[in-house]
């Protein structure tokens, strides 16, 4: 499995201090390469420093816990920001709210957690948040002020997007909702396997992956089956498989897409493998022919507005990296591909149109055939016939066994608004003419659609059902792959 990162686990308290290396060990074994360590009182501030520097794989946050927010004095926080500009240091945290045990009378929490919210922008830090509501569960009424009040002292302090994680997550549909819309990412710890945690988990399978990391919470809160012990890093696995079950992927999956993320967000951890050819998702095999294309989605990672800054949407589909420096020939990606009968299919897809090569793609296709593929899809825009001035649905056939084909509106008007292609208006009835002749050439095909607000899905649908006569899929905007 890809290396995992548990950004969330307060290794410097006295529960480890008797078996810490013990610790880090188990963790090593189970596949944790980074831990981030997040500070909560003055105490704890220059021991997580001392540990991070001790152990390569640990490193710390500078914070004070809500529950401490009282220690917060003008000469403590001086003496925060002066830790805070240690390398080691990837964020300032853990801060926010408790209103749960609220240790701290809430207006102290609220001016400390200010204060330390303007620390991490002045030192350009991601900040790592904690918010307990006064009851547990759903965000109205008297239960829903902590989640309430944390993004208003967000907003007023910080303009989003907000680089943070909202840790330990146990609000409701809409605070998740609140907390994306800011930038945030999500974190849930092993209250996600609770077996009553189901509308948690409802929560959870909203939620774009590309915003979830991973998180323990050692030595607090051990998975199910452990309860009431002391939790430790090593038991990540468990959440893993809690993730990958209600996301409906592989535990490979969640791993390699969280790890990106963490290094995303904190730099910690290996940097992703940039530019991939063949990548991994389920056990379907996806190539990445090329970059170029023929449309400019104003919702694709790799649109100029949105492309790679880094910072928000990316050109990562469940953490595979998939901006390329060059096209690859015929024959490295074969080799990429190494034995396609190991996999379900084999999608010609990454960002970019795959048919611009079509001449690649059908070699590539046949001899993928040859040893042993055992289905073939191709992913594409549905320019070919305008690109290669001819009708390629029927070249397709025998090589490739399925075609889903971007529709994505109902009319060429608004594709010409949202997909903005190079062909103009006269693309969108060229699209729905390859879908036919793909369907007369005895594939299987789908027409699918990302919902984009102000999208009609069902005059979508119908176009494809009904006058194309042939499969229809919608995809959330912002869960590609
Ligand atoms: S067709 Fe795909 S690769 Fe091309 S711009 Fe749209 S989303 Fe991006
Ligand atoms: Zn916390
Ligand atoms: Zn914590």
């Amino acid at each position: 499995m890809d290396p995992l990162v548990d950004t969330h686990c307060h290794l410097h308290r006295a529960e480890f201090d008797a078996d810490r290396e013990a610790i880090l060990q188990r963790a090593k074994e189970a596949g944790v390469v980074a831990l981030l360590d997040p500070a909560t009182d003055r105490a704890s501030n220059r021991t997580v420093l001392e540990l991070a520097h001790r152990y390569p794989q640990l490193h710390a946050a500078i914070g004070i816990h809500p529950h401490d927010a009282q220690e917060l004095t003008e000469d403590a926080l001086s003496g925060l920001a002066q830790l805070a500009t240690d390398e080691k240091v990837a964020a300032i945290g853990e801060i926010g709210l408790d209103y749960y045990r609220e240790i701290s009378p809430r207006p102290v929490q609220q001016e400390a957690f200010r204060k330390l919210l303007r620390l991490a922008h002045e030192l350009a830090k991601p900040v790592i948040l904690h918010c307990r509501q006064a009851e547990e569960g759903g965000t109205s009424g008297q239960s829903g002020e902590a989640y309430r009040d944390l993004f208003a002292i967000l907003r007023e302090c910080l303009k989003p997007p907000i680089r943070g994680v909202l840790h330990c997550f146990s609000g409701d549909a809409d605070a998740a909702k609140e907390a994306l819309d800011l930038g945030l990412y999500v974190s849930f710890s092993a209250n996600l396997t609770f077996p009553k945690a189901e509308s948690l988990r409802r929560v959870a399978k909203e939620i774009p992956l590309d915003r979830v990391v991973l998180e323990t919470d050692a030595p607090f809160l051990a998975p199910q089956g452990r309860r009431g012990k002391r939790n430790e890093p090593a038991y990540l696995n468990e959440l893993v498989e809690s993730w990958a079950k209600i996301k409906d992927l592989t535990s490979e999956d969640i791993a390699r897409t969280t790890s990106v993320n963490a290094y995303h967000l904190f730099g910690i951890g290996p940097a992703p493998k940039r530019g991939k050819v063949a990548y991994l998702i389920r056990n379907s095999l996806y190539l990445n022919l090329t970059n170029a294309c023929t449309d400019r989605c104003v919702f694709c990672a790799l649109s100029d507005e949105q492309f790679w800054k880094g910072e928000g949407r990316s050109p990562f589909v469940k953490g595979h990296h998939l901006r390329m420096s060059r096209d690859p020939s015929v024959e490295e990606v074969l080799e990429d591909v190494g034995d396609p009968s190991r996999y379900e299919e084999i999608v010609f897809c990454g960002y970019g149109e795959p048919v611009i090569r079509l001449k690649e793609l059908l070699e590539v296709g046949r001899r993928l055939k040859e040893k042993g593929a055992r289905w073939i899809r191709l992913n594409t825009n549905g320019h070919g016939d305008l690109i290669h001035r001819r009708p390629i649905g029927p070249e397709l056939k025998g090589i490739v066994d399925e075609v889903s084909v971007s529709l994505n509106t109902p009319n060429a008007e608004q594709y010409l608004e949202i997909c903005r292609p190079a062909f103009g208006l006269e693309t969108y009835d060229s699209i729905k003419e390859f879908i036919r002749e793909c369907r007369e050439a005895g594939m299987k095909v789908v027409a699918t659609v990302v919902a984009m607000p102000g999208v009609d899905l069902e005059a979508c649908r119908r176009i494809a059902t009904e006058e194309l006569k042939v499969g229809y899929r919608v995809r959330t905007y912002d869960d590609v792959g």
